[in-house]
């Protein structure tokens, strides 16, 4: 079942999902694949999403609302009413709510008519019901923020299987999960009304954010807002503001300005003309770049601490970042460009679409939640299980199979018998119970100080990077001495039909593995017993009723017996009755070496 991946944005939205193998984003019917985060309200019939939402604006502002994802899962007290251009109330447990006409909607059911046209465009696109999700939010987003994303997706009829950082979308939009197995990066992203910082540390496929800041209430709109007055005031002889202005004059000059700011991305000059903009009036103004720049900069200058800050949190300096990653439509501005390379010291990374990058996250993480991302996650995950052998020829699983690489495990060993100075290390792939039936990949021999049973502390660690080398290390806890075995490819160079096989083996001898493994380790067990009765009844045996001493001689070789017989039931219980009878046998060898002591 394919999952879709949605960012659900302040501004724009978008859906895609993974289609033969391929992320890819999804057109609406128009062929746009972002559309405006924008619901408009007509005073007769069905509420409109997206571009012909917008464009009611310029008739009704009060019946088009914009910028929903502010208001996720906040209460009404927490809302800065100025900030917002439609009627806003609380519900009983003061959770904000907008009011349209006489109905009171959430900001989750708001969104999830957003929502409800992204699952549409991409159910028209693919032709089939798609009911899972992926959907993105900024990192700073607190329980209730997250909670009343996924309650939204609910309410359009999606079953949301993951909420997703937007950084760590945009990180593994940037491929960044494959190429690095280690690194920090910091993801600029300035949208339409919102402006995020977040410090990012990848680790061994795990992301993890370790500082976010940003603004609310920063984007392109202030960049459109400030260029919109730049033209205003070079056409308005009597240099009267334009917020003075009447509504419908302000929003053509806003959208103005937005196409110069977009025009200027390509362009170094635009004429922005808008006939009759006024009884009579015609406005042409010509703007370039640096009229643009200058517009933008107190903007731009505004994310310079937030971005410090946020460095500052994650404990790193600018020389600790390994990449700068820009997101964000607003991103696409030469200035902005420009202001990024210099705030960060280094050339930043641009090479993804930045509307898209977030979405294009969200359809990758649902691609590998779905599995149709298969040779993507085939060559991200071990198909077998690795380990070592260990007592009496048994499989010790270290890594088990599927799980995502790159990835590290260890163990701690010891010596099986006195004196012993070393310790193979057999290094083994498969799924079977009993050493011997799988494969084995290479051996190293461990050495380490000669002593007492049970003495030595060998630490043994499996890693497989992400190029699927498995590197086997063995230190001697006491001197701290590695010795290293590296084995190429070997979480991902098995072909299918071998892993197939191992795997069906594995499940048609399960019963008679099972129980040669609880054998095998039932023996280990009476080897463990039977010398240190002997060892005990030579010290102390004396101190035993004779009664006592014989229980205890009798279950020694029922002991023995049942090791000969091969009967694991019959092994068992000997055992246990061994461990019954030595009970006196053990408080008298405990009370010995207290006195001793
Ligand atoms: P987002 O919130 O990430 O969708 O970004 C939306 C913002 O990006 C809006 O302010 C747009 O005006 C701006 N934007 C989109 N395309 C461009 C472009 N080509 N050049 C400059 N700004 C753009």
């Amino acid at each position: 079942m394919a999952i879709l991946g949605i960012d659900l944005g302040t501004t724009n939205s978008l859906v895609g999902t993974v289609d033969a193998g391929f992320p890819i984003l999804l057109a609406n019917a128009e062929g746009q694949r972002s559309i405006p985060s924008a619901i408009a309200f007509p005073s007769d019939g069905e509420p409109i999403v997206g571009r012909a939402a917008l464009r009611q604006r310029a008739l009704a502002p009060e019946r088009v609302i914009t910028s929903v994802k502010r208001l996720m899962g906040k209460r009404l007290a927490e809302v800065d009413p100025a900030t917002v251009a439609y009627p806003l109330t609380s519900a009983h447990d003061d959770s904000v709510r907008i009011v349209i006409d006489d109905r009171a909607w959430s900001p989750e059911e708001l969104s999830a008519l957003i929502l409800r046209t992204l699952k549409e465009t991409a159910e028209n696109a693919m032709g089939s019901t798609l009911e899972q999700a992926v959907i993105t939010v900024p990192a700073y987003f607190n329980d209730a923020q997250r909670q009343a994303t996924k309650q939204a997706g609910m309410l359009a009829g999606l079953s949301v299987q993951r909420i997703v950082n937007e950084p760590t979308a945009a990180a593994l939009a940037f491929g960044l999960h494959q190429s690095k197995s280690r690194a920090k990066i910091a993801v600029y992203d300035l949208g339409g009304g919102t402006f995020d910082i977040s410090i990012l540390e990848i680790n061994d496929g795990l992301f993890h954010v370790l500082a976010t800041n940003g603004d609310t209430h920063l984007g392109g709109d202030d960049i459109d807002r400030a260029l919109a007055e730049h033209l205003w005031a070079s056409h308005a002889a009597d240099r009267s503001e334009l917020s003075q202005q009447q509504p419908d004059i302000q929003i053509k000059l806003y959208e103005a300005a937005e196409q110069a700011k977009i025009a200027l991305t390509e362009t170094s000059t635009h004429t922005v003309r808008l006939p009759f903009l006024q009884e009579g009036v015609h406005l042409e103004t010509l703007v370039d770049r640096e009229v643009l720049a200058t517009c933008a900069q107190p903007f731009l200058e505004r994310t310079r601490p937030l971005c410090l800050r946020a460095l500052h949190d994650a404990g790193l300096s600018l020389d600790d970042l390994d990449e700068v990653l820009l997101v964000g439509g607003s991103t696409r501005m030469p200035a902005v460009r420009a202001f990024a390379t210099e705030l960060f010291e280094r050339e930043v990374n641009t090479t993804q679409n930045p509307d898209e990058t977030v979405a294009k996250g969200a359809v990758i993480q649902g691609g590998i939640l779905s599995g149709s991302l298969q040779d993507m996650v085939l060559l991200d995950i071990t198909p077998l299980s690795l380990g070592i052998e260990s007592f009496g020829g048994l499989m010790n699983v270290i890594i088990p199979r599927n799980t995502t690489i790159p990835t590290k495990a260890g163990e701690m060993f010891t010596n099986a018998v006195a004196d012993q100075s070393s310790m193979l290390v057999r290094v083994l792939q498969g799924e079977r119970e009993m050493a011997r039936d799988n494969w084995e990949l290479g051996q190293i021999s461990v050495p380490f100080e000669a002593g007492p049973k049970g003495s030595a502390r060998i630490g043994v660690q499996f890693k497989i990077d992400e190029n699927g080398i498995l590197e086997v290390l063995a230190r001697d806890t006491k001197t701290n001495q590695d010795t290293v075995l590296e084995i190429q490819h070997a979480a991902v160079d098995v072909a299918d039909q071998r892993v197939e096989a191992m795997i069906a083996e594995s499940v048609d001898h399960a019963f008679d593995d099972m129980s040669e493994r609880q054998f095998t380790e039932a023996k280990l067990k009476s080897d463990e017993l039977l010398p240190a009765v002997d060892q005990a009844l030579a010290l102390v045996g004396d101190h035993l009723t004779s009664e006592d001493r014989q229980a205890i001689e009798a279950a020694a070789e029922e002991v023995k017996g049942a090791l000969q017989s091969g009967e694991l039931a019959r092994l068992k219980k000997a055992n246990a009755a061994l461990d019954e009878a030595t009970q006196e046998l053990a408080a008298l060898l405990m009370q010995q070496a207290l006195e001793q002591a």
